[in-house]
């Protein structure tokens, strides 16, 4: 999901300068330090490091700079999902037509020509700022769960793939943990469909609280079926979290009184790791979960399987 942001004014954003000669970032931090966190690279690779790691809100971004030009970076940027979304404005000394159409093919939002006027900066960051925003609330709304506010399958969907490729490359283990609540027709029958809708968020709630680091993510995968994605994590880890799950649900204990498996809301879990590599596709490990979480109902419920 997205990081949260306040709608406070002034926009307040965080921006990337990106030029090989330090008095051009001078300039413009000195243009923008007011109202911005100003961060800067003097060079293309630590452009895309700094992107990656600390997220900007907008990039400036020199066209003309030895090793790695503007047009490189800005093309790495956009072709990693991680850092695709943020907006790009190239500073350029070029009043040529076609650099400018090359800059805008490759996906950079707009253009400042050197030397840089401070009220143009200004007016064309708040305005990159704005768009920003908008794009960032309505990209959250369509990845976010109505009833619950956790992820959606969408959501899931997208990162799923994204930390596939993630263990695939460090090569390290990816846990997925398939959680469906027991009886939960039951429950409906029993206590209403409005209650059953707010069981519903408690789950939701739990789940997001017992998930910690930025990088694992908790989503509902569809009615009361949720999943749990936990990234470079191996099973001995997600064991205990899936564990931790269960005593949560313990802990609040939502009164349940037709289930035959316990006098409170259960979940049963379903869990499965492994190390992603070119050889398997993706929905292996979600086949195994699957096939776990299908052990556990079978097998009692309230309970994990690893798949
Ligand atoms: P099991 O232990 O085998 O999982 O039994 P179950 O009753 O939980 O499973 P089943 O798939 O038979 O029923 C799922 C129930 O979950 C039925 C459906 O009405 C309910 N449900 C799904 N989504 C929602 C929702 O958004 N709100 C409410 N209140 N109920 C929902
Ligand atoms: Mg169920
Ligand atoms: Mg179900």
């Amino acid at each position: 999901m997205p990081t949260s942001f306040s709608t406070d004014l002034p926009l307040r954003g965080r921006i990337l300068i990106v030029d090989d000669m330090m008095e051009n970032v001078l300039v413009l931090n000195n243009i923008l330090k007011e109202q911005h966190e100003v961060l800067f690279a003097l060079k293309g690779d630590k452009a895309i490091e700094l992107a990656q790691t600390r997220a900007p809100d907008l990039i400036l971004l020199d066209a003309v700079m030895p090793e790695m030009d503007g047009y490189t970076v800005c093309t790495k940027l956009k072709h990693d999902p991680l850092t695709a979304d943020i907006p790009i404005i190239f500073i350029t000394a070029l009043t040529d037509v076609q650099d400018e159409t090359r800059a805008l093919d490759i996906g950079a939002v707009d253009f400042i020509s050197k030397p840089v006027n401070p009220s143009i900066v200004q007016a064309r960051v708040r305005t990159h700022l704005t768009l920003k925003r908008q794009t960032d609330l309505l990209r959250r709304l369509t990845l976010s769960d109505g009833l619950t506010g956790i992820g959606n399958r969408r959501c899931f969907d997208e990162q799923y793939q994204r930390e596939w490729r993630r263990c695939q490359r460090n090569q390290r283990s990816l846990s997925l943990m398939l959680i469906d609540v027991d009886h939960f027709k039951l429950y409906n029958d029993h206590y209403g469909h409005q209650a059953g809708d707010e069981a519903l968020q408690r789950f939701g709630d739990l789940l997001s609280q017992t998930i910690q680091r930025s990088s694992d993510l908790a989503a509902r995968y569809g009615g009361e079926e949720f999943a749990v994605l936990l990234s470079e994590t191996d099973t001995e880890h997600a064991m205990v979290v899936a564990a931790k799950i269960h005593q949560a649900l313990a802990e609040i204990a939502i009164p349940h009184h037709t289930s035959p498996t316990a006098p409170m809301i259960t979940a049963s879990i379903g869990l499965a790791s492994l190390v992603p590599d070119g050889g398997l596709a993706p929905d292996s490990l979600l086949e195994r979960a699957d096939q776990a979480l299908y052990r556990a109902k079978h097998s009692g419920r309230n309970r994990t399987e690893i798949g």
